[in-house]
């Protein structure tokens, strides 16, 4: 297909339609407004999923870039923070008690050379975690605290950070601002569609307009993966043999302490799956990710109201959602790219998929396909998708295949599954070594800190020698100790509650810049 391609065509209004209309708008008419021209086409009978709350760092980027003010995001999409991943009940102690680990957002660093975790392998820190010993990230989640000052510059804090959001709120307010900077909104519903002789899509059937001839589209279509999936019928390679949950119950409830909002995801543990507690503003999101192989619909409602205990509202119904676990072969297929939950989905633990799409939509601003589809070109951005969805499998898998439950739904998240080749020949290395760099690509979201700290959370690194232990001097490791202290403490000391500098964002604003700011000291 060699003619110029000038408007990009994107069915489905959820969060994988809006942010790739802003995406694409932002990244290809910097210049001119109406180089490209962009139209989201959504049906008025299909509701978005409406959940996805949980964010990964480079979020912030992805608003930054877009130009979305922080402050107005964080009122308008009910945002908390989040700085960390928090694991409760993933690993039994050899008492049988349940454990809870984190994953932070912060690396630990290196001291000589030497990521410090070989320092505290070796000369631990008088029985405090790395990272408590390295950063201020537990104590912050855990004392509630902002990682922001109140007044500090957007997108600006002393710990690294991303947010929860409302979904909905957050897919709402995107296509009203992306409806403002030009892109052409439809509501329609597409019923079918027309290709040339080479298979291109040359024209969508509309319900209400009929045809609508089109150039290039950009499926969002959510699960149903209406065009890449169900016309152009490009295979879904299934992650069932990989990752066991296939159901989710999401079931918002009120805060039990509005006053004490931890800024971090929390996924616990129960007997078929886990539950999330993701914190917004005015609510917490919680709901069961389960296998239905092991539960019953009605039975995993039961256990998962018997968790929340009275929390729960007395007329909450929740609806049960079915997850297609899996991804396309490949997400560019002659001129049609699939974005969000038509393409894949890998699970909802480690809130990856906003970042895949956003990551989708970058790859198609940079390959996009101005002067023609170039074969190449194509071969290149599904290699990359390739990779990322990969490097989230492993990852994923890893989380449960370590875990040392012993329900049957645990067992079977060991025993019968397919593990990805790459992760357990880490596994299988770091029996022996401590990660490193070369183990994983960690070229997008996970990185051998990622692995570490997850699996040192489960006493995976057991072991009472690692080689590189000869080349640490412990005069290096206690200077590391002696500084670190003070300065995780004097963080800690500047920071405000969550809940004050959420109160913070809420308050109206004057709408004019301060020359000064003043940072707010408990
Ligand atoms: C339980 C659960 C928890 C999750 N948690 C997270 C998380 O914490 N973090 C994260 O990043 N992601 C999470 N996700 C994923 C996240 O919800 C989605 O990736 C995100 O919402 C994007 O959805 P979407 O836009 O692809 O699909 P949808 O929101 O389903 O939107 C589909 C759109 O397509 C339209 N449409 C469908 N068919 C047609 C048609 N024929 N014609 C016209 N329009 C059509 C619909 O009207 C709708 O607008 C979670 C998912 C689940 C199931």
């Amino acid at each position: 297909m060699s003619e110029r391609i000038n408007t990009v065509t994107i069915v489905g209004g959820g969060s994988a339609g809006w942010i790739t209309a802003l995406v694409l708008t932002t990244m290809l008419n910097r210049v001119d407004k109406n180089r490209i021209k962009i139209t989201l086409i959504e049906s008025p009978r299909i509701p978005n999923i409406g959940v996805g709350e949980g964010t990964v760092t480079g979020f912030s980027r992805l608003l930054r870039q877009l130009n979305i003010d922080e402050a107005e995001f964080m009122m308008k999409s009910d945002a908390t923070f989040k700085c960390a991943g928090r694991f409760k009940g993933w690993h039994v102690d050899s008492n049988g008690k349940p454990t809870t680990s984190y994953n932070p957002f912060m690396e630990g660093g290196f001291v000589d050379g030497f990521q410090t975790y070989y320092y505290h392998q070796k000369f631990g820190a008088g029985g405090r975690s790395l990272i408590q010993t390295t950063q201020p990230t537990i104590e912050l989640v855990e004392r509630g605290l902002s990682p922001k000052l109140i007044g500090s510059k957007p997108y600006d804090a002393l710990v690294p950070y991303t947010y929860h959001l409302n979904a909905k709120a957050f897919s709402d307010q995107l296509a009203s601002i992306a409806k403002q900077r030009g892109v052409e909104y439809i509501q329609d519903e597409m019923l079918d569609l027309e290709q040339d002789e080479g298979g291109h899509i040359s024209a969508l059937k509309l319900e209400e307009r009929g045809r609508y001839p089109v150039q290039f589209v950009v499926d969002c279509t959510g699960f149903r993966g209406r065009i890449l999936q169900q016309a152009l019928g490009e295979p879904f390679l299934d992650y069932s043999k990989h990752l066991l949950c296939d159901r989710a119950i999401p079931l918002p409830v009120p805060h039990r302490n509005a006053d004490h909002i931890q800024p971090c995801t929390t996924a616990t543990t129960l007997s078929s799956g886990w539950v999330f507690n993701v914190p917004l503003q005015s609510r917490m999101g919680t709901g069961y990710i389960y296998s239905s192989a092991h539960k019953s619909d009605d039975e995993a409602l039961h256990e998962l109201k018997q968790h929340l205990g009275d929390i729960v509202p007395d007329d909450a119904s929740p609806p049960v959602i079915r997850m297609n676990i899996g991804r396309v072969r490949n997400t560019w297929v002659k001129n049609c790219v699939a974005c969000g939950l038509s393409a894949g989905f890998v699970e909802p633990l480690e809130a990856t998929a906003i970042y895949t799409i956003e990551q989708t939509a970058r790859n198609l601003s940079f390959y996009f396909p101005e002067f023609g589809i170039n074969e190449k070109a194509v071969a290149k951005f599904n290699h990359l998708m390739d990779e990322q969805y990969r490097e989230v499998l492993d990852f994923i898998v890893m989380i449960y295949y370590t875990s040392n439950r012993e329900e049957p739904f645990w067992k079977s998240a060991r025993e019968d599954i397919q593990v990805p080749d790459t992760l357990l020949d880490n596994l299988e290395l770091w029996k022996h070594y401590l990660p490193n760099a070369n183990d994983v690509t960690g070229r997008y979201l996970f990185n051998y800190w990622d692995y570490y700290f997850i699996l040192a959370g489960r006493n995976y690194f057991d072991r009472e020698h690692y080689p590189g232990e000869n080349m640490l001097r412990k005069k290096s490791w206690d200077m590391v100790l002696n500084r670190a202290e003070p300065a995780i403490a004097d963080i800690l000391r500047q920071l405000p509650s969550h809940t004050d500098y959420l109160k913070s964002v809420r308050k109206p604003r004057t709408g004019k810049k301060m020359l000064y700011s003043v940072n707010y000291k408990q």
